[in-house]
């Protein structure tokens, strides 16, 4: 497993590989949900490329840029078992020259949900992706359905700048109490680590209302309201019953549907997403 910062090396080292390039973006610290992503990358090309940059850019003013968990050793320790080529871990200088003042935007499907509570977020995330797909030139790129918006996101700008490459999404993996994995749990002490289920019990519990026949997106969005209000410990941010591919809230769901919430628990923000349909 090569490990690279410098453009040049990575460069040098991305000439080097022969055949297909599976890349896995992330922000490190890595728990089994990006290893899920290395995993099915590692199963359907023959390199594989992570990359381990916490992007400044996509973090507002008063975000957790500077306390966001790292540990490099640790993250390289996980990833060698797992066949990975290549790792790369640009600096902020290397990705944001100074001067720098380009950026790739994504209009309409960023205006909503994560794109309303985080302004700048999406302008950060597609334009250091655009750059990492750029440096890496993959054949195939590995995202979460745990950030339904970021993927969705990402897909429209792949098919528009017309990157030559295939947008993988991969499920959501979660711990056993059906915790979304997120490198910001790490945040949570033993209650709120217990009342963080809430985002899952009301994303199952509005499914479960879907299941028995509500269409009703008022309705199901009240459910998820009304469990997150009845957990102490929860603020809830949004919630959202939207069309999957628009994003736009739902009266009446017909098609494919994303139930997603933001919610704090304490002072930490966690999303969670289910599909319907
Ligand atoms: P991050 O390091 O948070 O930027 O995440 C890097 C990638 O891992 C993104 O595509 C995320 O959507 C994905 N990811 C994060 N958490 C999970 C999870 N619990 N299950 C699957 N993928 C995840």
């Amino acid at each position: 497993m090569k490990i690279v910062s410098s453009l040049a090396d990575l460069r040098t080292a991305r000439l080097s590989l022969d055949g297909t390039v599976g890349l896995v973006p992330t922000m490190g610290y890595l728990h089994e949900g990006h290893l899920s992503l290395v995993r099915q990358a590692r199963a359907e090309n023959q390199h594989v490329i992570v990359s381990i940059f916490v992007n400044p850019t996509q973090f507002g003013p008063k975000e957790d840029l500077s306390n966001y968990p790292r540990d490099l050793e640790r993250d390289l320790s996980l990833l060698r078992p797992l066949g990975v080529d290549m790792v790369w871990t640009p600096s902020a200088e290397v990705m944001y020259p100074s001067g720098y003042q380009t950026w790739v935007e994504v209009e309409a499907l960023t205006n909503p949900l994560e794109g309303a509570m985080r302004p700048g977020h999406f302008r950060g995330v597609t334009t250091i992706v655009a750059k990492l797909f750029n440096a890496t030139q993959p054949h195939k790129a590995y995202f979460g359905q745990k950030d339904a918006q970021q993927a969705a996101v990402i897909r429209r700008m792949t098919v528009d700048l017309n990157f030559p490459l295939e947008v993988v999404v991969c499920p959501t993996m979660r711990e056993a109490d059906g915790l979304a994995m997120s490198s910001r749990n790490k945040y949570l002490n033993e209650a709120e680590r217990k009342a963080a289920t809430v985002l899952f019990r009301s994303l199952n519990a509005a499914r479960d209302l879907y299941e028995g026949g509500e269409r009703d997106g008022e309705k199901i969005r009240a459910k998820m309201k009304e469990l997150i209000a009845d957990e102490p410990l929860a603020q809830m941010q949004y919630v959202s019953c939207a069309d999957y591919d628009s994003l736009e809230e739902l009266d009446a769901i017909k098609g494919k549907a994303l139930l997603s919430m933001a919610v704090f628990i304490g002072k930490t923000r966690l999303i969670d997403n289910f599909v319907l349909g």
